[in-house]
């Protein structure tokens, strides 16, 4: 019945192309985000049966960690995305989730819930324990878009965890952020009427929603983004000693510029 399998670039051509109006997608949820198409000359079951493939939510089993490291595993970060943080400066770290998971596993890192050094912490890296602590008042959730945001927190911590110390900096944090609104990006891309929901959760609101805004903000200096990082990290050096790097960009250049004057 899969009469073509197409990687989502290419969907949307093909799709609006009038020879092509016969057929209807479907998002599968392959590890590497392809669609396929089906023909509607099929039954009408089979159809049916793509159309709830589309209204897609993260399969849960309700446990929770598990589930959030499964979803950690499918995120694809949009090229178009990855070469726009480029152009702010990011150091994109990782190219999917699969890469970070993988790294995790790999370094035999520990993703466990515990109560945070800073209550308003959503999730934290200790090098000195090999972990990344979940803030533990989400523990037990089965609400699929708090199980989401976990591990799009998780690709921020595995950002800090990659450099192999427990020194942050200003160009870390923002190259970290960038690792979780690429996340934020792909679910909201994956799972469109999950995030039609309000959350009032810190981790979303105060979090990797809110860091989605800000990083895509429209205008060009990113005002809302640097002031929040002078804000909250203000008082970290601006780079890491040995590994950042500091590339040409505005909205870097706007961040180092704030941190000097503060
Ligand atoms: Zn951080």
């Amino acid at each position: 019945m899969i009469i073509s399998s197409l990687k989502n670039d290419n969907i949307s051509k093909k799709v609006s192309d009038k020879n092509y109006n016969n057929y209807f997608t479907a998002f599968t949820g392959n590890n590497d985000n392809t669609f396929q198409a089906f023909s509607t000359i099929y039954s009408k079951g089979i159809k049916n049966y793509a159309v709830q493939q589309i209204i897609k939510t993260p399969t849960l089993t309700g446990n929770t960690l598990n589930d959030a490291m499964n979803e950690l595993e499918k995120i694809h970060f949009s090229q178009n995305d990855i070469k726009y943080m480029q152009s702010l400066g990011v150091d994109v770290k990782f190219n999917n989730g699969k890469e970070i998971a993988d790294f995790i596993k790999k370094n035999k890192i520990k993703v466990e819930f515990d109560k945070m050094g800073s209550k308003a912490a959503h999730a934290q890296w200790v090098k000195a324990n090999n972990k990344i602590t979940i803030n533990h008042k989400y523990k037990n959730t089965t609400n699929p878009l708090l199980i989401v945001a976990i591990s799009e927190a998780i690709c921020h911590e595995g950002g800090h965890a990659k450099d192999g110390d427990d020194i942050s900096s200003i160009k870390e944090e923002f190259d970290c952020l960038a690792l979780n609104t690429l996340a934020n990006r792909y679910h909201q891309r994956a799972y469109p009427n999950l995030f039609k929901e309000n959350s009032e959760a810190d981790i979303l609101k105060n979090g990797v929603n809110l860091y989605t805004e800000l990083f895509f903000a429209p205008d060009q200096n990113k005002e809302r983004l640097v002031n929040r990082i002078i804000n909250k990290y203000g008082d970290l050096p601006l780079t890491s000693p040995n590994h950042d790097q500091i590339t040409d960009s505005a909205v870097l250049y706007r961040l180092i510029r704030k941190k000097r004057s503060n």
